[in-house]
């Protein structure tokens, strides 16, 4: 028999016929109109009286790539640019592991209980090759996470650390506005991403371990130049003798560093976030450090400073999106760039005529 399985004996084998599946869209779901974009007026409007969830969704504007939704960020953004810069800026480095949000979770509470309100942002560049693993997670900052003085937000996904760190910049302007006076921008010791978090916040706390050397941490040289607080994290039970060296060795390393500009000399303490010891110590250096530069002048020269780095940054931003993403241009870097790989083109000759194409084009007189 060529089909034994329809032998009357197999009788089990015979096929129902299907019953018919339901949609795997739920298509009363069309029947829900998306709800419209705020609009700049009103964005503004719930900021300034602190309203979390429309600042909320004033950062994901921000955070948006659609140029529609970027118009109206930008408005907002210039909207509450008046009301901002009333805050302490304060970042947060440290290798994975260091303790960061733990740390974050109890200096906030601190800061609470001073009576501050305060936002914690932050900078991951690579946030989406780690699904906000590393950064930005709300869970990993338990106790602050449910106060309603505290605004968490992470790090805007993935894409170039210039992009990124505007975004969070931005944001900080934002966050200002709706009434946060302490902004926290914590960033993972790691990388570039520190001279970015550097080059927008009034304090640069650098968390460290004991017991580990420099190299082991990863942190770079310029990291640590770029501290004004260096902090030995984890100074609880048998780790307490060891912080204490570590201090000691920090305290020794930065005598041999060059004079700060801002005149402040940078200090090394010890403290345990998990238990909270020497968390006082901890903020009491951060506010005589405020207390300094307000006097001296260089809270000012800092923030000025840092406005015009991001002047320069937006343009070469801007610049580099221009160029690189004319379709035009990325063909002729393609074939280019096979030439100058073969040695049959120098690369300042490639640069050149690919410059002067995209100049031409876009009826730039190009310099010579
Ligand atoms: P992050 O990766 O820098 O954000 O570090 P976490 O805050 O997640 O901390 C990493 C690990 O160190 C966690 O298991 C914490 O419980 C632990 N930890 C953080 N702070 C302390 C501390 O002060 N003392 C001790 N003993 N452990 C700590």
């Amino acid at each position: 028999m060529e089909h034994p399985e329809n032998d009357s004996q197999y009788s089990g084998l015979a096929v129902n016929s299907g019953v018919a599946q339901p949609p795997q869209v739920n298509p009363y779901l069309k029947a829900r109109r998306r709800k419209p974009l705020p609009t700049p007026g009103e964005l503004v409007e719930g900021i300034l009286k602190g309203d979390r969830t429309v600042l909320s969704r004033a950062v994901t504007l921000v955070e948006s790539t659609n140029p529609d939704h970027q118009v109206v960020a930008q408005e907002v953004i210039e909207k509450c640019l008046p009301h901002s810069g009333h805050s302490r800026r304060i970042g947060i480095t440290g290798v994975p592991g260091a303790g960061k949000s733990t740390s974050i979770d109890v200096f906030g509470m601190h800061v609470l209980k001073q009576g501050g309100k305060l936002a914690v942002l932050a900078i991951d560049p690579s946030s989406e090759r780690t699904k906000g693993s590393i950064l930005g997670d709300k869970t990993r900052m338990e106790q602050l996470s449910v106060q309603p003085d505290s605004f968490i937000r992470p790090s805007p996904s993935a894409g170039s650390l210039g992009g990124v760190a505007r975004k969070t910049r931005e944001t900080i302007v934002l966050c200002e506005a709706a009434g946060f006076d302490n902004i926290f921008v914590e960033t993972v010791g790691v990388g570039q991403s520190e001279t970015a978090v550097h080059s927008m916040v009034d304090f640069f706390l650098l968390i460290q371990l004991a017991g580990t050397g420099d190299e082991l941490q990863g942190i770079k040289r310029g990291i640590m130049e770029m501290a004004d607080g260096i902090v030995i994290n984890k100074a609880d039970g048998d780790n307490i003798p060891r912080a204490q060296l570590a201090m000691a060795q920090f305290r020794n390393a930065l005598h041999l560093f060059p004079p700060t500009a801002s005149g402040w000399t940078p200090e090394v303490k010890c403290y345990s976030g998990y238990y909270g010891l020497g968390i006082d110590e901890v903020w009491d250096m951060i506010d005589r450090y405020f207390k300094f530069v307000h006097e001296n002048g260089y809270f000012e020269q800092r923030r000025n400073e840092q406005a015009r780095y991001w002047m320069f940054e937006s343009i070469n931003e801007q610049l580099r999106n221009h160029f690189y993403h004319d379709p035009e241009v990325e063909a002729m870097l393609g074939r280019y760039e096979a030439r100058v790989l073969d040695n049959r083109l120098s690369s300042f000759v490639a640069a050149k005529d690919i410059l002067d194409f995209y100049f031409r084009k876009n009826n730039f007189s190009s310099n010579k």
